[in-house]
């Protein structure tokens, strides 16, 4: 089996230690239930002898339509602030020395190049990765976006619209205004949820905000429209700001489980040559690189 062939859709709870350095470390609990569509139970139930009358009373399968999601979620008041939290998936279950690699391409003035070094160093290593790509990047890089969708190393992630924190009243992170309702919660994810369906053939699994931030309204909407929020437990760049030894030196923290994070749309910033320093040795160790 290739690694890339080794996808991992179980996800587990126990966010590691490393690699929160700014933000402080939560709990991640499994996400894949809330995605899930519960209508197994149901029809498992015996049938009566007017199945008709059953049916009916049974319980209504939730609408996890965009615009249910919205009903469902208006005027909700968060509580928590921040890039982990349950609902937030930020390690993986892993069999063995396994990691997945994470990159984002956040688009927008200044975010619309991509590390062609990075990228195709991936491909000649044939080392998978999940890359979140904003709608923005997607819509200034399609002929690139189309050649990443079509190679089986690449998982693509949806990375937002406008690459907003995601916040149903406005919290800001990093000095980025984030989306101010349930309504604009979904506006960030749909549109470049439908953008990434109709470029790879299916619909996303897996959703990062811009800045990573997120309130617990806001985690439980994307995982109803049937997205699971992905955190991090590596900050491998510190948002494509840290130079090559700096990157190098926070991808030691290597794990079994590990997810980190870096950026794949600066090619003058350190992460390419950090992450071409880093990632043999980390095989070195022993460590497989998988899909989420
Ligand atoms: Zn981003």
């Amino acid at each position: 089996m290739t690694e890339s062939g080794m996808s991992r859709r179980r996800l587990f709870g126990t966010a590691l230690a490393a690699g929160f350095a700014a933000t402080g470390c939560g709990t991640a609990q499994s996400s894949t239930a809330a995605a899930q569509p519960s209508s197994t139970s149901r029809a498992a139930r015996p049938v009566a002898s007017d199945s008709a009358v059953v049916a009916k009373t049974g319980p209504a399968p939730q609408d996890n339509s965009p615009a249910a999601v919205v009903a469902r979620h208006a005027g909700e008041q968060p509580r928590q602030w921040d890039v982990a939290m349950p609902g937030i998936t930020s390690t993986f279950a892993f069999t063995g020395k396994q990691m997945a690699l994470t990159f984002d391409a956040c688009g927008g003035p200044g975010g619309n190049d991509m590390d062609e070094s990075l990228v195709n160093f991936l491909i000649a290593q044939q080392i998978p990765a999940t890359l979140f790509l904003n709608k923005r990047w997607i819509d200034a890089n399609q002929e690139r976006a189309a050649r990443l969708a079509l190679n089986p190393l690449f998982e693509l992630g949806n990375h937002g619209v406008a690459h907003r924190p995601l916040s149903v009243n406005g919290r800001a992170a990093y000095g980025i205004k984030g989306t101010a309702s349930a309504q604009e919660v979904v506006d960030e994810v749909w549109a470049n949820h439908e953008r990434l369906s109709g470029l790879v053939g299916r619909p996303p699994r897996f959703f990062r905000a811009g800045t990573a931030h997120y309130d617990e309204v806001a985690v439980d909407i994307v995982n109803e429209l049937g997205e699971i929020p992905v955190g991090y437990s590596i900050n491998a760049d510190y948002g494509a700001t840290a130079s090559a030894a700096k990157v190098q030196a926070a991808m030691n923290a290597a794990a079994p489980g590990a997810i980190s994070l870096a950026h794949m749309h600066r090619p003058q910033g350190g992460t390419g040559a950090g992450m071409i320093a880093a990632l043999p040795t980390i095989r070195a160790m022993g460590f497989t690189f998988v899909h989420l």
